[in-house]
């Protein structure tokens, strides 16, 4: 079709071209009018002009004639010709020169003919007054009197034409030259108004006609178009009516025309062609049981205006009976009576007869299989309900139908929000409805069911599901318990790890968003496992359950608590804080409020076993911006770690120092154990003298030296290496090297009590195979085992007195010597010493590097060797860095002293040079069978002299 502004444009263009057009022809024809009237006039000038020329003549002629003629009767008449052709020629004079109106002569205005006529001397006026004068003369002269020689006679016969002639011409060319120019200039007038008339016509092809042209032929096109598709679509509905078994149908009220579609024949059982539709004829094929039924559904839908759906039963000429689905609906303006009715009948007898097979069918399947209708005002209906739901809800299927809403009384008010809102948006998207869901049985049972549906849109926006709801109940039991079992501790109830991950993740992630502070809190129970041993695993799950307990009470429902296993648990709690501050102090708020709770007495087992127990916390803030949960696990565990250092029952906030100093120990054990494997540990020996100043052994001491990187001190990677438990393979080496030195040194001649000693750590000592290993170095080696002590600090004794007494006299029996380390540092109770197979006692060098000046000290340090003494023990000093303090410690009966003050840990090569110096060694002593005074004189000399520079150069 033709936009309105193209067709007003169009309307526009063409008046304009119109009136164009028409002004043209107007000016066109006035033109013409004006030249032929001018032309009109020139003619009747010219021949004026012309006539003037003719009446000179006539005078001439007849003037003459009066002159000559003797007749009378010839004079009179020629005379009365003079007198009117004076007349005349003053007439037209008059005519010529005034112009006249009547007759078209216009007023001379031509410059030419102005002198023509004016000219004072040969003028035409002038000339045809003095002819027309003579003329007169010689009219009134009388017969008689005239005479042709006569001025007048001669002047009117000769002279007088002989003058006007000629002026009578050039006016009449004048006159003619004028009318030829006015001509001229028409024509030219005329010719631009044909061509003005050609452009305005090809404006208007070119803007009118050629647009006009193009849009009548898209019209028209469109029109083709729409006329094929509305075809195309009448006959797709025709064929998805056939498809679909339904007919539309119109009735026209006033005229009672009724109109079929194809398919209502087919339904019908009868043929377009021999059929005659009507009201009548239409009324006599539905069954006599139902045609009152249709009528009064028509009356309906004529009255109340609005469309109304039935089913009725139609009988085809040939006896075959078929069931319809009628849908009517009026169709009129509300205010009006309704004119017309339009509907559909679809044939639903097969339908119908597979829905009531289904219906038996489904009477067999176990679950509810429905048909949910939701209309667009919320009102909803089951239009269909099996009767599985007697099953499932114990409700009749004819019940639901009635009141749906009885459902949805029985969904678990906890669900029913979320039924709903499934249910709307699949409706909304018309995406199929899936959900799991509880159903409140009468009788306090509840059971789960899941429900699929179809929803599919009908005609009027109400929605139809088709769908199955089934019990679920024992599949969710089972899937609820896997889950627990997934994600919950079974002991205490308490999340697990996985679950803990999850929701650590989820409390990063929330913190992120909301900008604030969440933390973690990881608990060890302290000694736990004593108690797991001493009382059995029973009493130590009954105090797990009893943490997690007491664990729930001190924070909220929403934080997460887990137990990650053995005594150890983790707390998440969430929204601390915005500020750091704030959130710092209410997580150290929460950890001292658990600490406190757990360190509340039990009451534990069958028996009512009391017990006190303690925790240790970690606590770390995160704010969801750099930390994963693994790392924020690390960092809470290295916070609980160091309480626990820290003595336990204690509340340790992370600090990045600690996960330095971790982290640089990891680095350090991974290095430990390559240089175990590539020799870059050795062993060192810091000599032991006697009282007298003599070597009488020395002190292994472990070295590890990292080719290009500086030594690194046995302080920093012996407790790593204990932590980490490669303290096992790492002593070995050292026994096994000093048993090699042992054997080495064997070859000289050394004191019989000249003995190396070795450090044993605590990790070691308890580790069970401890003995079968020194036994099997000590075998393999072939010492004599009184070359050998063995250093052992009291925490090697700690934790099994007993196991450790028994380890120390099989050692003792096998002639090791037994020292306890560190004396003075640990709390050394009399009574274990005294229990303890000892040999001797290890004054350690704090001890000693407090005696100078100090009375105090000094009796601390007498007292101490007093003990010693007692339980018959020698004693060792070590750390003696002055003169002064080996003195003080000879005096009070030390018996071996070691420090920088006789010699620094050496290595094994400088050590035996060192003992050469006192002729110890085959290059300087000779191979003597035992000890002698010359060599004890002998050393006493150098010993006195200033020994600290003379060996300082051996030792490190
Ligand atoms: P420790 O058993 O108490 O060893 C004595 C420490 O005192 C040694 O430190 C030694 O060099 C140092 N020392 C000796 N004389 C003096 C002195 O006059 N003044 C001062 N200030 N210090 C002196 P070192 O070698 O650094 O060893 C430190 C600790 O490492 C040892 O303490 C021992 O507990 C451990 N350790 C060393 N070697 C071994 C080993 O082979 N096995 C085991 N398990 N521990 C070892
Ligand atoms: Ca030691
Ligand atoms: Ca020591």
């Amino acid at each position: 079709m033709i936009p309105p502004k193209t067709v007003r444009s169009l309307r526009l263009r063409y008046i304009v071209g119109l009136s164009v057009i028409a002004l043209l022809v107007t000016a066109s024809y006035f033109t013409m009018q004006r030249v032929i009237s001018d032309q009109r006039n020139f003619s009747s000038l010219v021949n004026l002009a012309g006539h003037q020329a003719g009446l000179v003549s006539r005078i001439a002629y007849f003037s003459k004639l009066m002159a000559t003629t003797e007749d009378e009767d010839e004079f009179n008449v020629a005379q009365a010709q003079v007198g009117r052709t004076i007349h005349k020629m003053y007439t037209a004079h008059f005519q010529l020169r005034n112009g006249d109106t009547e007759k078209g002569i216009p007023k001379i205005t031509n410059e030419k003919l102005l002198s023509i006529y004016e000219d004072p001397m040969f003028g035409l006026d002038l000339a045809i007054t003095r002819f027309l004068e003579y003329a007169q003369i010689v009219y009134e002269t009388d017969k008689r009197a005239l005479n042709p020689r006569s001025p007048a006679s001669i002047f009117l016969s000769t002279y007088g034409p002989h003058v006007l002639e000629p002026l009578l011409d050039a006016a009449v060319e004048e006159y003619q030259r004028i009318s030829k120019s006015a001509i001229v200039r028409i024509e030219h007038l005329e010719k631009g108004i044909w061509i003005a008339t050609i452009i305005a016509l090809i404006f208007e092809v070119i803007f009118i006609f050629k647009p006009l042209e193009g849009h009548i032929r898209t019209t028209l096109h469109s029109l083709e178009n729409s006329i094929s598709n509305l075809s195309g679509t009448r006959e797709r509905l025709l064929a998805a009516q056939k498809l679909a078994s339904v007919g539309d149908w119109q009735f026209q009220l006033d005229t009672k025309e009724l109109i079929w579609s194809e398919q209502i024949f087919q339904i019908c059982g009868v043929s377009p062609k021999t059929f005659l539709v009507s009201m009548e004829t239409s009324q006599q094929l539905i069954h006599p049981d139902d045609v009152k039924i249709v009528r009064s559904a028509l009356f309906r839908a004529v009255r109340h205006k609005q469309p109304v759906s039935l089913e009725y039963r139609i009988v085809r000429p040939n006896g075959n009976e078929r069931l319809v689905y009628q849908q009517v609906a009026p169709i009129t303006d509300m205010s009006l009576p309704v004119k017309r009715l339009a509907g559909t009948i679809q044939d639903i007898t097969e339908r119908k007869e597979l829905s009531t097979l289904l219906e038996k069918q489904s009477e067999n399947i176990p679950g509810f299989i429905f048909q949910f209708r939701l209309n667009p005002d919320s009102s909803c209906s089951f239009p269909y309900a099996s009767r599985g739901s007697e099953e499932l809800w114990g409700i009749r299927p004819e019940t639901i139908r009635q009141n749906p809403q009885i459902l949805f009384d029985m969904i678990h008010s906890n669900d029913l929000a979320r039924v709903r809102n499934k249910a709307i948006a699949s409706s909304r998207k018309l995406k199929s409805w899936r959900d799991q869901f509880r159903i409140c049985l009468p009788g306090e049972e509840t059971i789960w069911v899941e429900g699929h549906g179809t929803p599919e849109r009908l005609a009027n926006g109400s929605t139809l599901w088709y769908g199955y709801i089934w019990n679920i109940t024992d599949r969710k039991h089972s899937e609820n318990r896997i889950l627990e079992l997934a994600l919950y501790d079974p002991l205490t109830g308490l999340a697990n790890r996985r679950l803990l991950q999850d929701n650590l993740k989820k409390a990063i992630l929330s913190a992120r968003r909301n900008q604030h502070y969440n933390s973690i809190l990881m608990l060890d129970m302290d000694n736990f496992k004593t108690l797991n041993d001493t009382q059995g695993h029973n009493t130590g799950d009954a105090l797990l359950v009893e943490v997690g307990r007491r664990l729930r009470k001190c924070v909220r429902d929403s934080d997460t608590i887990a137990r990650l296993g053995g005594d150890e648990f983790v707390i998440v709690l969430e929204g601390s804080g915005s500020l750091e501050k704030d959130a710092l102090k209410q997580s150290l708020a929460i950890a001292e409020k658990i600490r406190n709770t757990l360190a509340q007495p039990y009451i534990l087992g069958e028996h009512k076993h009391v017990h006190h127990a303690s925790a240790s916390l970690g606590v770390a803030l995160f704010h969801g911006n750099e930390l994963c949960e693994s790392e924020l696990l690390k960092r809470v565990d290295v916070a609980m770690y160091e309480a626990k250092e820290l003595g336990r029952n204690q509340v340790c906030l992370f600090r990045n120092e600690r996960l330095a100093q971790i982290s640089s120990h990891s680095a350090i054990s991974s290095k430990l154990q390559h240089a175990l494997d590539n020799n870059e540990l050795s062993l060192y020996y810091q000599p032991q003298m006697d009282a007298d100043g003599l070597p009488c052994g020395a002190e292994g001491l472990l070295r590890w030296l990292p080719p290009g990187n500086a030594p690194i001190s046995p302080g920093t990677f012996i407790p790593i290496a204990e932590e980490t438990g490669l303290i096992i393979p790492i002593g070995e080496w050292v026994l096994e090297t000093a048993c090699k030195n042992i054997t080495e040194l064997s070859r000289y001649q050394l004191p019989p009590d000249f003995a190396l000693a070795v450090n044993i750590s605590a990790r070691q000592f308890t580790d069970k195979d401890f003995l079968n290993k020194v036994q099997a170095i000590i075998a393999r080696n072939n010492i004599d085992t009184r070359r050998l002590k063995l250093e052992l600090t009291e925490s090697c004794l700690v934790q099994n007195m007993e196991r450790g007494s028994q380890i120390l006299s099989t050692l003792r029996e096998m002639g090791l010597h037994i020292e306890l380390d560190d004396f003075g540092t640990g709390y050394s109770s009399l009574n274990s010493l005294k229990r303890l197979p000892l040999d001797t006692l290890k004054l350690d060098g704090s001890l000693i590097r407090e005696i100078e000046g100090d009375s105090r000290d000094e009796a601390i340090l007498r007292a101490a060797i007093a003990m010693g003494k007692a339980l018959s023990l020698t004693i060792v000093a070590e750390g003696v860095e002055t003169l002064q303090q080996n003195d003080f410690l000879i005096n009070e009966g030390c018996d071996v002293l070691q420090g920088y003050y006789h010699a620094r840990p050496m290595h094994f090569e400088s050590f035996i040079e060192f003992l050469s110096k006192y002729s110890m060694t085959p290059d300087v002593y000779s191979p003597l069978p035992c000890l002698n005074n010359v060599y004890h004189e002998g050393f006493r000399e150098i010993l006195t002299v200033g020994k600290m520079d003379r060996f300082a150069a051996l030792s490190i």
